[in-house]
């Protein structure tokens, strides 16, 4: 059996086209949802990551501003930044890039953000949201593998999932949105025992470790549905010819690029889940998707209300 292959582009795609008609609802009370990104220093990774988010915002028509502080800014004046993007009415979003750099206090800039315009779903309050159910911004990278399954028809309710990583951005809110989802949910980490056992158990399985084809295609219960989040680069030609022994094409690639894009799920899963999220191609381009969607949210919560209210 090959799994069927859950195209985070299409999805994509799909919310894309939805945004676009909430963005022109808002166009109508003189709405224009606006995310301000902030980048310090000059990463290459990063840069390349705030640059595809602007385009987005772009595409769609969002607003967006782009502040990039060297790497040298300093915990109080990258504060002073959070302060004055929070006071600023037309921003409904304010995403901070992250790594920061040594000498900046990344939880205490995450914690000045107002939970208002935490479209990263990184702040306390959204967290606190998250676990008691009640309306918020969602991290992306977990909302989006939820829309991946939701949209794929893949029924939550009841079945057993099993989460790998236990992250804050990832692996827990993953966790919790599968259990509102009414799923029954394990959390593996690095001190699980016989993680193979407790994954062949899973009718979901969501991979978040960063490691690289770690899970085994014979962990899977077949005709499982595994959501992929480990996003590895593989440079070393012995690894890229061990995990891609039977995909020539994709082993053909490596040789020419040298290196290939693989997650935390072995190739070889496609033969035995039955519903499998591709890497590159699944749930990365979820990402940035769901960052647009809790922007548009964000504008909604925070300003429509008003423009409404003052419209009557
Ligand atoms: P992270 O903060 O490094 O967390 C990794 C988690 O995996 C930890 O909880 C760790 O356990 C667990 N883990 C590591 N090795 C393990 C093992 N051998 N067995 C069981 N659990 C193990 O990583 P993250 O930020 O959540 O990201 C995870 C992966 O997702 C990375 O590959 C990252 O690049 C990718 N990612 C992709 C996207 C995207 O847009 N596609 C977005 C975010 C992240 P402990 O807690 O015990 O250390």
């Amino acid at each position: 059996m090959t799994a069927r292959v859950l195209d985070g582009l299409k999805i994509r795609d799909q919310i894309f086209a939805e945004l676009k008609g909430e963005i022109a609802r808002l166009a109508a009370l003189n709405i224009k949802p606006g995310l301000a990104a902030v980048l310090v220093g000059n990463d290459p990774a990063s840069q390349l990551y705030v640059k595809s988010k602007i385009a987005a915002c772009e595409l769609l028509g969002l607003a967006s501003w782009l502040h990039t502080p060297p790497a040298s800014i300093s915990t109080d004046e990258l504060l002073g930044l959070v302060e004055k993007l929070n006071s600023d009415n037309n921003v409904d979003g304010i995403l901070i890039q992250l790594p920061l750099p040594k000498q900046v206090d990344t939880k205490k800039v995450l914690e000045a953000v107002d939970p208002a315009k935490d479209v990263d779903g990184f702040h306390p309050v959204s967290l606190g949201k998250l676990v008691s159910g009640r309306e918020g911004l969602v991290a992306c990278t977990p909302a989006g593998c939820m829309e991946i399954l939701r949209r794929n028809e893949i029924p939550i309710e009841g079945a057993n999932a099993v989460v790998l990583g236990r992250s804050d951005i990832v692996g827990k809110p993953m966790a919790l949105l599968l259990m509102h989802a009414n799923a029954t949910v394990t959390i593996c980490h690095s001190k699980t025992r016989d993680l193979p056992d407790v994954v062949r158990r899973a009718d979901i399985v969501v991979a978040a470790m960063g490691r690289a084809g770690y899970v085994k295609a014979d962990w899977l219960k077949p005709g499982s549905s595994v959501i992929d989040v480990g996003t590895n680069k593989i440079t070393n030609a012995a690894e890229a010819e061990s995990l891609l022994k039977h995909f020539p094409q994709r082993l053909a690639k490596f040789r020419e690029k040298g290196s290939v894009l693989v997650g935390d799920v072995h190739p070889d899963a496609i033969n035995t889940a039955g519903a499998l999220t591709p890497v590159p191609g699944g749930v990365g381009p979820m990402t940035i998707t769901m960052l647009m969607s809790n922007t548009v949210k964000a504008a909604r919560l925070r300003r429509a209300k008003h423009a409404a209210k003052a419209a009557l």
